[in-house]
């Protein structure tokens, strides 16, 4: 043998630090995903709740995360906010660029949400509250009754003077047609579209729906949510409360790791799927 091969022989068989936290990583992976198959399969109720990283994984971007709109754009979290957005055509006309050429329109639904079709189909999903306003849950085959969407959908619009309520398309097609800001086509008020902003109080009858949800779940499934924004955060730590087991499936840490059963840092593409 030569002394190259021989060399190289002998560094592929050596033991190093981070070849030793590679392996302890993969073996606490394994007993966590194990773990959590159990919660899944011991469960009859489930509720998931999803959140921007199950939507980051189609391509759409979080506002939070390393690339977020907002980690990279800290001005454009203004547009966000319910009493810029009234006070400033500016902020409205920017808006609905945005909205005639979000991510969401070519988006598709990925197998983290098509595993959460399947938990459905084997009669034991209940709810799935999610705070994403892309409808890609809808799109992958969820029934839409089942889906809580807490910060509202994107595919509407709701004027805020009289409540009127229209699909989005109908009027990005009025922007595209040369309207900057369009306005109600009942009562001439501001347009804007069905989710919730900031300075803008959740839909009370929907948040009742993810607190009935919460609470009568035997299981909470977590799925890229980093829990951070409430009330959305805290229907898990009702459904904690209420008896039931948290499972938390998020690429960073989240405040309510330490009270869940198990805890998966991996893509949801691959890591739901894994738990049926
Ligand atoms: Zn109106």
């Amino acid at each position: 043998m030569r002394a190259g091969a021989r060399c190289f022989t002998h560094d592929r068989g050596r033991v190093t630090a981070a070849k030793v936290r590679g392996m302890m990583k993969a073996m606490h992976t394994t007993a966590e995903l194990t773990r959590a198959r159990d919660l899944v399969a011991g469960a009859t109720r489930i509720v998931a709740m999803t959140g921007a990283g199950i939507s980051t994984e189609s391509g759409i971007p979080d506002f939070r995360g390393p690339n977020g709109v907002w980690t990279n754009n800290p001005a454009a979290q203004r547009m966000f906010t319910l009493q810029s957005y009234v006070s400033d055509p500016e902020v409205r006309v920017q808006s609905w660029q945005l909205r005639s050429r979000h991510a969401a329109w070519s988006a598709e639904p990925n197998p983290a949400h098509h595993a959460l079709v399947e938990l459905e189909r084997d009669g034991r999903l209940a709810a799935i509250i999610t705070q994403n306003i892309d409808r890609l849950h809808q799109r992958a085959g969820s029934d839409p009754g089942l889906v809580i969407e807490l910060h509202g959908t994107m595919f509407e619009t709701v004027c805020l003077s009289c409540a009127d309520r229209r699909e989005m398309r109908e009027t990005l097609d009025r922007v595209e047609a040369g309207e900057a800001d369009p306005a109600c086509l009942d009562c001439g008020g501001i347009l804007k579209s069905a989710t919730i902003s900031f300075g803008q109080a959740l839909n009370a009858d929907v948040l009742q729906r993810g607190r009935d949800a919460a609470r009568s779940c035997d299981l909470m499934l977590v799925a890229g949510s980093s829990l951070t924004v409430h009330p959305a955060a805290g229907l898990v730590g009702q459904a904690a409360d209420a008896g039931a087991d948290v499972l938390v499936c998020n690429a960073s840490a989240t405040p309510y790791d330490d009270l869940a059963a198990a805890v998966l840092r991996e893509p949801l593409s691959e890591m739901l799927p894994a738990l049926l």
